[in-house]
């Protein structure tokens, strides 16, 4: 699979549709980079572990997909993790291997997320979800009683909605304890939107790349620092790479130039 550089993480090059027909035949863990992401894993060694451990990282993010059209190495697909859950389901609606846990958001969000989900499939696609108390991922006994929730659902699939580095780091830490789940997909606030608890941006303005614009003015509060604050350095850090990367071609070209590969050596 091709991958684009981008602030060094690899990010897979893949259209929605690969990544579907991917996900069924192979499976595996998807998390999807975007700004926040990519300013997280610079100091967050977890994080950096968990992002190790995915099988996919495709691109969340209109403004990442700008940058990777800015350093010439342009991403065909913006796929982020709310777009992908509502088409995964669509996609396997009458494939009765793929059955999803929820795991995430606020206590009775995800049962309202999985009802209107399951009306929708004309079928219980969704087999069973938890919303787990603050905290909950430093108590090893609340961690062990999620897994065997999960286990005995039978879902082969975990949609996990805890935002992100914390449900990146969950999964890494705990997907080896579920062998039935064959697709784990880190989904940040996928779950409110599909139970209809947030609104989700209007198309237009994610395809502007103003996603982020519509969530801070929706949670200012809870968002300004993300959006404003932690954020912005990534337009510098971008710029740092494109001004690398050309320098690099610079100096190849000029190497070049000096030992010209065209020249044979001369047998006399
Ligand atoms: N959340 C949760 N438990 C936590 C922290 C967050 O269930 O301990 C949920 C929260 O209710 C919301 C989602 O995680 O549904 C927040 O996602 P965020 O907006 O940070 O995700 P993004 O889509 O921006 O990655």
């Amino acid at each position: 699979m091709k991958t684009i550089n981008i602030l060094d993480v690899a990010i897979h090059d893949l259209s929605m549709s690969e990544l579907l027909d991917n996900l069924n035949r192979l499976g595996g863990f998807v998390v999807t980079p975007n700004v926040d992401h990519l300013m997280k894993l610079r100091k967050d060694a977890e994080l950096q572990e968990a992002y190790r451990q995915s099988d996919y990282r495709v691109c969340d993010s209109k403004i990442v997909q700008y940058a990777s059209q800015f350093l010439g190495t342009p991403l065909i697909e913006k796929i982020s993790g709310s777009d992908l859950f509502p088409a995964f389901y669509e996609y396997n609606k009458n494939n009765p291997n793929i059955k999803i846990f929820l795991l995430g958001a606020a206590e009775g969000i995800a049962q309202q997320a999985q009802h209107k989900i399951n009306q929708k499939m004309g079928r219980n696609i969704i087999v069973d979800c938890y919303s787990p108390p603050f905290g909950f991922e430093k108590d090893d006994q609340e961690c062990q009683k999620i897994l065997k929730k999960i286990h005995n659902s039978g879902a082969t699939v975990l949609a996990v909605g805890l935002g992100a580095p914390k449900q990146e780091k969950w999964i890494s830490q705990h997907k080896n304890q579920l062998p039935n789940v064959k697709i784990f997909l880190a989904i940040g606030a996928t779950i409110d939107f599909e139970a209809g608890y947030k609104p989700r941006s209007p198309k237009w303005m994610s395809e502007a790349g103003l996603e982020w614009l519509h969530r801070l003015l929706s949670e200012p509060q809870r968002l300004w620092k993300r959006y404003l604050i932690e954020s912005t350095p990534f337009f510098w850090l971008i710029f740092q790479q494109k001004l690398a990367s050309t320098s690099n071609k610079y100096l190849k070209g000029i190497q070049e130039s000096f030992n010209p590969k065209s020249v044979e050596p001369q047998n006399d």
